[in-house]
């Protein structure tokens, strides 16, 4: 057994981007899959419950959690160059090579695989073991000109099989693909959190979600202790949603593999970002890392960012409704925002819903709703997890009430 470092009574208020003041029974970090299998154990053995904690930017704590958090810190980043004419079949025999090959006593970011053509990947080490999601969310902001795109370091091959650990910070494998000029996760620039926490609920922003650019992961199955490789087939993704969503507290996800490279389409056709392609890049040909600047600048522009304004994004997901229920409320609301679905219903803006009812810019009890953003609650001043919650409960009612329609809630509540 490795050595692992269990904290009790661990205080996780910078821990989640609300930062609610909720402590852990025990807390340990992990960097190696083995270590990682080794805290699981410990937990089974002590029968404790076990929460896996990435930067806390989609879990709002109501309360404390009377079990392990685990929080994974392996940086690692791997490229592999895909053969041209890579099958399905090939492609997921590979990432299961580059996952069976393991983190088993990885102690830096850059790892070479006996495959094919190979460039350093990841830069960056973690030096900040005891990482502050709130102190990392301003630090990430202050230093986003490190994370820019910049000239591709290096040609890269048309397929390329990317594998991240599940401690690397989502937006730092984002500006890492695109830096070496690979197609495919720019439209997901600057979302916040880490790659492990990614599949749990699909990320997904400007048209594209990360089941688009998905082969596979490796996830320590808890109760078994036993690891597993997840193909895109057994995820069941859907709209923030995944089958590790559905059976939370089932499985712990250490590294995840995606396909990128130039036979990707470059995905610009999303409302906001082709009018800021349209005003801001006339007479360029969009890039990989063009895209991202311009994700980038439109997400600064209109959500809020955590370090300053605590919040955990979208607090309410857009729901779905039949199709002779949106064409009543349309009627009584002609300005209502919604989007045909392919089976015929109709995905409402929850944000519109909030806005309608006039609570934009409301506050209660330290927390409210953003004065711009009516989706995204906020804590205006220290407050509790149970007061967010509070809020949250009633505004579902009064949007049940007046539109007939339930709102659900898109964090993980603890
Ligand atoms: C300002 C802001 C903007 C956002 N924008 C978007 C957006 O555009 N699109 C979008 O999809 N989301 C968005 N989000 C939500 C959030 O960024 C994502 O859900 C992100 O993937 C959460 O990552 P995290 O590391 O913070 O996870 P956490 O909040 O720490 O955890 C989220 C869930 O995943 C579980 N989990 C964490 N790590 C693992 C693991 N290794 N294995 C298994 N389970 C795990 C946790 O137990 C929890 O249930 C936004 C959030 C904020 C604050």
């Amino acid at each position: 057994m490795n050595t692992l470092t269990v904290v009790h009574d661990f205080d996780l208020s910078g821990y989640t981007t609300f930062g609610f003041a909720q402590k852990a029974a025990h807390y340990v970090e992990v960097e190696t899959d083995d270590q990682l299998a080794d805290a699981v154990q410990l937990a089974r053995d002590e029968h404790w419950p076990i929460l896996p904690l990435g930067e806390g930017s989609n879990i709002v704590l109501t309360q404390d959690y009377n079990g392990l958090v685990i929080r994974q810190t392996g940086q690692r980043i791997e490229y592999v160059s895909l053969p041209e004419n890579a099958t399905t079949t090939d492609t997921h025999s590979i990432a299961r090579t580059v996952n069976d090959k393991g983190t088993h006593s990885q102690t830096q970011a850059n790892v070479e695989t006996p495959i094919q053509t190979l460039t350093n990947a990841q830069t960056r080490t973690q030096t900040e073991t005891k990482t502050q999601s709130l102190a990392n969310a301003e630090k990430r902001v202050q230093s986003d000109s490190e994370l820019q795109p910049d000239k591709p370091t290096q040609a890269m091959s048309r397929r390329m099989l990317v594998t991240a650990a599940a401690g690397v910070n989502w937006h730092t494998l984002v500006m890492d693909t695109v830096n070496k000029g690979l197609v495919g996760l720019e439209n997901l620039s600057l979302i916040p959190g880490l790659v492990g926490a990614a599949p749990v609920q699909n990320i997904g922003a400007y048209g594209v979600e990360l089941c688009d650019r998905f082969v596979s992961l490796k996830a320590l199955h808890i109760q078994s202790g036993r690891w597993q490789t997840f193909t895109i087939d057994d995820c069941e993704f859907a709209y923030r949603d995944s089958l590790f969503k559905r059976h939370i507290g089932q499985y712990i996800i250490a590294n995840v593999s995606f396909e990128l490279g130039s036979h990707i389409k470059l995905q610009t056709g999303y409302g906001a970002l082709n009018q800021y392609l349209d005003t801001h890049c006339v007479n360029q040909a969009p890039t990989a890392a063009i895209v991202s600047e311009a994700v980038c600048a439109i997400r600064r522009s209109k959500l809020p960012n955590p370090a300053a304004l605590p919040n955990a994004g979208s607090f309410f997901h857009n729901p779905v409704i039949p199709a002779a229920q949106y064409t009543a409320l349309t009627k009584e609301h002609p300005d209502m925002v919604g989007y045909r679905q392919p089976d015929g219903q109709y995905k409402v803006a929850a944000g519109w819903l909030i806005d309608h009812l006039g609570y934009k810019g409301y506050c209660h009890e330290g927390v409210g709703v953003h004065e711009h953003q009516a989706l995204v609650l906020v804590k205006y001043a220290p407050a509790t997890g149970s007061a967010l919650l509070a809020l949250a409960n009633t505004i579902q009612t009064h949007v049940l009430r007046v539109f007939g329609i339930t709102l659900s809630i898109e964090p993980r509540l603890i």
